[in-house]
């Protein structure tokens, strides 16, 4: 008796490791890599994620709250590690005692940061944030030298990164370029007054690609390390490079069946058969992470073949027509994400079909889902 995954993802470490190199080429030598992997490494499962990326010449590494860091930590030690979103007043004791640098917007943040730092008798290093059309985290660009004079007052305090982000870098090529020229101008006044800072970035994988931005000394790249490059404008740019998704998602046939004309299939009896309709029972539903969104929208592969989804997708579950496909056999691969033979679904293709974006149906998928590694363990 073998045992077999019902639902699973399939990570392939080479393609991550190729990855980081056409971004190391595309940012230039000189340049940085804060590999982004928030979110357990955008679903790849962070651990053997981030030692690849440590062995492979990531700088830094971006995260989202205080157990990624840690998470980090166990792998290696040493990398430096930005948080990307704003600490809560109760994580900054934490994350002055992990070495983990803050984003900062505002003095009130910053003055914090200076008491933990004082109190824990360090310093900390911290990358400030300027607001140059994102409306999230930052201050002002008319604050910012007001700011920075403040901080440089605070002890315990030293500042190694100036940062700002793009809020439409997919999309809109002229706001961004405008954003990238309000950061420079506020970059050439610190250079004026004879200010450097460590770190400067604001590009993120789609303004490192399409390059409306120069990619300053650091570049923060996501989706673009998991091999995923967004679609349109991105997909134009990406022409000749060599991203190559890490992650396939596949569940299983549990069972085959024939449904007369007229039946109606899953809850909710959204959609009823119009001919005898070959259907699989496939093992995975949205307790894996699998959109209820694609009820009735998205494909499979089954047998290299693409077989749409019928009826709504249930919790562990769902039913495909597998009528075009020549033989199919309980215990067979489904593929939900990633090739099958000559085809291929992309987060990209599974997102438009459910009308998301790529990072989310990533993001989505479930503790439940093993992830499987393929092409040398690094952790
Ligand atoms: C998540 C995140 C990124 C990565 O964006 P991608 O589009 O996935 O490359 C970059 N910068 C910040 C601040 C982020 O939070």
């Amino acid at each position: 008796m073998t045992e077999c995954y019902r639902c699973w993802a399939e990570v392939d470490l080479n393609a991550l490791r190729g990855n980081l190199a056409q971004i190391r080429t595309l940012a230039g030598r000189e340049t940085k890599i804060l590999a982004v992997v928030k979110a357990d490494a955008y679903g790849h499962g962070l651990r053997q994620i981030a030692a690849v990326l440590m062995q492979s010449g990531a700088d830094v590494f971006g995260v989202a709250n205080l157990a990624e860091a840690r998470a980090i930590r166990a792998v290696g030690q040493g990398w430096p590690i930005l948080m990307l979103g704003a600490c809560l007043p109760s994580e900054v004791g934490w994350a002055v005692r992990d070495h983990v640098m803050p984003t900062l917007s505002s003095y009130e943040e910053a003055v914090r940061f200076s008491a933990a730092a004082v109190w824990a008798k360090t310093v900390v290093s911290c990358h400030v944030k300027v607001d140059t059309g994102m409306g999230r985290l930052g201050a002002l660009p008319g604050q910012l030298p007001e700011l920075l004079k403040a901080i440089d007052q605070l002890p315990g305090l030293t500042v190694s990164g100036l940062c700002t982000h793009y809020s439409s870098a997919e999309e809109d090529a002229d706001f961004t370029a405008g954003q990238c020229r309000q950061f420079t101008a506020l970059l050439g006044d610190f250079t004026a007054q004879g200010r450097q800072f460590e770190c400067v970035h604001a590009c993120n994988s789609a303004a490192l690609l399409r390059a409306p931005s120069q990619p300053f000394n650091m570049v923060r790249v996501g989706l673009l390390t998991y091999g995923i490059v967004s679609e349109g404008a991105c997909e134009r740019a990406a022409t000749g490079w060599n991203l190559t998704p890490a992650l396939s998602w596949k569940a299983r046939v549990s069972l085959v069946r024939y449904l007369p004309a007229g039946s109606p299939i899953s809850y909710g009896h959204t959609r009823v058969t119009t001919a005898l309709t070959r259907v699989a029972i496939i093992t995975a539903g949205y307790a894996d992470g699998y959109p209820r969104a694609a009820s009735n929208r998205a494909q499979v592969l089954v047998g290299g073949q693409f077989c749409p989804v019928l009826g709504r997708v249930t919790m562990d579950q769902m039913v495909a027509d597998v009528s075009a496909v020549d033989q199919v056999q309980a215990g067979e691969e489904v593929v939900l994400l990633g090739r099958q033979g000559n085809e291929q679904i992309t987060a990209n293709l599974l997102a438009r079909w459910c009308q998301t974006i790529p990072w989310e149906v990533l993001t989505n998928i479930t503790y439940r889902v093993p992830r499987v590694y393929r092409g040398g363990h690094a952790a």
